[in-house]
């Protein structure tokens, strides 16, 4: 058997702020609180079990020590990327993520987090918090301690299609109503901002993070929006969504027929509308809304055939 697309079973996570939209994919989802689907992962938190082929079964987490190979052999201790579908019922806390270094040092050798998010869909005046005010770490501290939020957060309108790349250092948050596709560094170190006062069922606010996250937030913000670049190729538009130090990411809209040259170390893919086949050599693959799977290094060449959306990451 071929090694050349391995699929993974999603992983679910329920979250306070969680919803019932990641049964739209299909997902048989634990309860109405669900916050996150780990679409791709290998971490402690969380480890993606391979569907199909001779590794079914395994993690990802497992085949990144035994299994090199497949990942065109890259060097690294830890599986570089993490995959999540994220929908957002309620607010999400205001959060930032810490450098690489930063995290070594003081989140018992975590990575940093960079991250970016695809907006999958979200309501109609939906926003978000991307980014802060303060023109200096003074001003930002001082804001901080007088709890001037509404002065120091920056929010911005969305709609279904757009694109953020959130570096560690930027302050973030998702808010109600929103539903992400979301690449990420392999990392889960978040420090907690502000969480609007709000308590729990027992009268308990969540921890905060305030000092940790006055060391790392980067001041000023640099905002990085920026135009998308667009590619019509046959049966296909491409959209170059981010090109980091951590990762690539581009979304390919399929329709009709179009063949892909292959030469990253391994590419993951999340489908994220409509449905259509993956071709390689004799190998087909029918793939549909709701899937992720790695595209292995072996893979030199691929056909998409259908009427479907996907993102596709890659170191
Ligand atoms: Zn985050």
């Amino acid at each position: 058997m071929s090694n050349s697309v391995l699929f993974f079973e999603p992983i679910f996570k329920e979250k306070i702020w969680g919803g019932n939209k990641l049964r739209d994919f299909g997902y048989d989802i634990p309860s109405d609180k669900t916050g996150e689907c780990w679409a791709v992962a290998a971490h402690p938190n969380g480890q993606s079990i391979v569907k199909n082929g001779q590794f079914k079964g395994q993690t990802l987490g497992e085949l990144w020590e035994n299994h090199r190979e497949i990942f065109g052999g890259i060097q690294g201790e830890k599986f570089p990327l993490l995959v999540k579908i994220i929908d957002a019922h309620e607010d999400l806390s205001v959060q930032v993520h810490p450098r690489d270094d930063y995290a070594r040092e003081n989140e018992n050798g975590e990575l940093g987090k960079t991250e970016c998010w695809y907006i999958l869909d979200c309501d109609k005046e939906a926003k978000l918090v991307y980014g802060i005010n303060a023109k200096n770490k003074e001003e930002l501290d001082e804001m901080i301690d007088q709890g001037r939020w509404a002065d120091l957060l920056q929010s911005t309108p969305i709609k279904k299609g757009d694109f953020f790349y959130v570096p560690s250092g930027t302050v973030h948050a998702l808010k109600a109503g929103t539903l992400v596709l979301e690449i990420q560094q392999n990392s889960d170190t978040t420090y907690r901002l502000y969480d609007y006062d709000r308590r729990d069922q027992q009268g308990n606010l969540r921890e905060l993070h305030i000092e940790k996250s006055k060391d790392v937030i980067e001041v000023p913000f640099k905002n990085r929006q920026y135009e998308l670049e667009v590619q019509n190729i046959e049966g296909m538009t491409k959209t170059r969504l981010i090109q980091s130090e951590y990762f690539t990411v581009e979304k390919y809209e399929i329709n009709g027929y179009s063949d892909v040259e292959n030469n990253t170390p391994f590419t993951l893919c999340s489908i994220i509308q409509g449905e259509g086949k993956i071709k390689i050599g004799e190998e087909e693959y029918h793939v549909t809304k709701g899937d992720h799977f790695m595209i292995t290094s072996e893979v030199k060449k691929y056909n998409l055939q259908g009427n479907f959306a996907m993102v596709i990451s890659h170191v």
